[in-house]
């Protein structure tokens, strides 16, 4: 059912053609947001997302391609939103990638592309649609950033270095902000199955010789006191409370949503 609680305000969500963005991109829709929709895919993965947010609110998103490997491309994306569409209200930076690989084994290549793509493409995002918000005097910064923003598990270096710079760079935002009607804070998710984490179950289970589902089991069992995975609608509706009025207050946190993981440690 659509609501309108966030009718005339833009909302760009990075990485939307999949997994925590899309259904980040479903539910502000679902709340009257005009979103615009961003990531890489296939033109059936594109057109999937674009169909499912559309069965949100009745009105078919815009979808803007920017290939953030290269971050400079985060400035370009906000121009042609604010250009298209209109100034964006709502940006929720949820692009990012993974790669898995001791620190004696990481490749520079993929430690740049991992570090441009989860944080300096955000950092330039913001960067562009700041001035507009202030001036506004609303707006809402939400970076999906994750448990290893506070942990450092093993193989995963530039991942925890990209998350933990997020939520420095929230913090930052934050203050730089406080005076004003714009809040940025972060999401920390723990486990959430999609793509992304679907991948690393696959790595996992071709490297221990165990099956995709008895991978998943064990990776629950040993990190997730809950023995759930967090679920991406369960993110999108942290995100709506986000936006909304109540969280007027709500500044610079790095919120977990990770099953009591964090907690337990
Ligand atoms: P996903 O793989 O399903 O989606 C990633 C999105 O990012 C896709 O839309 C993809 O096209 C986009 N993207 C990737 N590289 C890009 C590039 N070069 N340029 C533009 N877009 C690009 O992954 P997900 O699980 O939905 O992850 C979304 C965010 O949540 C990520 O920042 C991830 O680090 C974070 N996160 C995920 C989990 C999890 O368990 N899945 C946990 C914590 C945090």
């Amino acid at each position: 059912m659509r609501d309108d609680v966030l009718k005339g305000l833009v909302a760009l969500v990075t990485g939307s053609t999949s997994g925590i963005g899309r259904a980040i991109a479903h539910r502000l829709a679902r709340e009257g947001a005009t979103v615009c929709l961003h990531g890489l895919g296939d033109e059936a993965q594109i057109e999937s997302a674009i169909k499912f947010v559309e069965g949100a609110s009745g009105v078919r998103p815009r979808y803007f391609p920017a290939d953030l490997a290269n971050p400079a491309s985060a400035t370009a994306l906000v121009d042609e939103v604010a250009h298209e569409v209109g100034g964006v209200d709502i940006l929720v930076n949820s692009a990012g990638i993974q790669h898995l690989a001791s620190v004696t084994e990481f490749p520079l290549e993929q430690w740049n592309a991992v570090l441009a793509i989860n944080l300096t493409a955000t950092f330039l995002a913001i960067q562009r649609a700041l001035p507009a918000m202030v001036r506004r005097n609303w707006g809402r910064i939400i970076n999906i950033a994750s448990i290893s923003g506070y942990i450092g598990v093993s193989q995963k270096a530039a991942y925890a270095a990209s998350k933990h710079g997020l939520l420095g760079l929230t913090k930052v935002v934050s203050s730089e902000t406080a005076r004003t009607g714009v809040t940025c804070n972060a999401i920390c998710p723990g486990w959430v199955l999609t793509p992304l984490m679907e991948r690393q179950i696959e790595a996992r289970a071709s490297k221990d010789g165990i099956s995709f589902e008895e991978a998943k089991t064990t990776l629950l069992a040993t990190g997730t006191p809950s023995n759930e995975f967090v679920k991406p609608d369960q993110i999108a509706g942290l995100v709506a409370f986000l936006c909304s009025e109540d969280a007027d207050e709500v500044r610079g946190v790095g919120w977990t949503m990770d099953g009591g993981r964090l907690a337990s440690r």
